[in-house]
């Protein structure tokens, strides 16, 4: 899927000007750099550098740790709880979603997918034991369609977070 950058930005500054916080420079350059991984996540590590040789060569940990703070908060970005890392939410525009990442541990992309129907059956079951839920994380990991067609690679993972006893 290809998708423009630049719009995209011009989105989300909307979006903020909307709710009005403050996209500052560092934290505007901090998702570009994100943005710019569509199809892979990234670690707090390696934004950092990405940072540092881009446009803050003095650029500290907080730097980063604080915009990624703000993006989070204002549902821009989802963090791979399973390899703690970030990706752009690709549905930024709606309020709220049930999300799936499906993760291929051969060539780590990561896919955002929405699913309808899980959730209820969670809610549904945490109820029977009076449990409330406020969050879950559905990450899959496994080979994603090209490297099942393209590789040997066998290793399979299934981690289904929220329901780990
Ligand atoms: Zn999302
Ligand atoms: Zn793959």
């Amino acid at each position: 899927m290809h998708i423009n950058i630049q719009t995209l930005l011009i989105q989300i500054k909307k979006i903020c000007e909307h709710r009005h916080v403050k996209l500052t420079a560092q934290r505007l350059e901090v998702l570009r750099l994100i943005s710019q991984q569509y199809h892979q996540s990234i670690s707090a590590y390696d934004l950092l550098n990405l940072l540092r040789t881009s446009s803050l060569p003095h650029a500290k940990p907080s730097t980063i740790y604080r915009a990624l703070h703000f993006l989070l908060a204002q549902r821009f970005i989802h963090r791979i709880e399973s390899t703690n890392k970030f990706m752009l939410c690709k549905y930024f525009l709606e309020l709220s979603h049930n999300f799936v990442f499906f993760i291929c541990n051969h060539c780590k992309q990561v896919t955002e997918q929405t699913i309808k129907g899980v959730e209820e059956i969670l809610h549904h079951t945490a109820k029977l034991r009076g449990f409330v839920i406020s969050n879950n994380i559905i990450e899959s990991h496994g080979l994603c369609f090209n490297c099942t067609n393209s590789t040997h690679v066998s290793i399979t993972n299934s981690s289904f977070l929220s329901q780990r006893k």
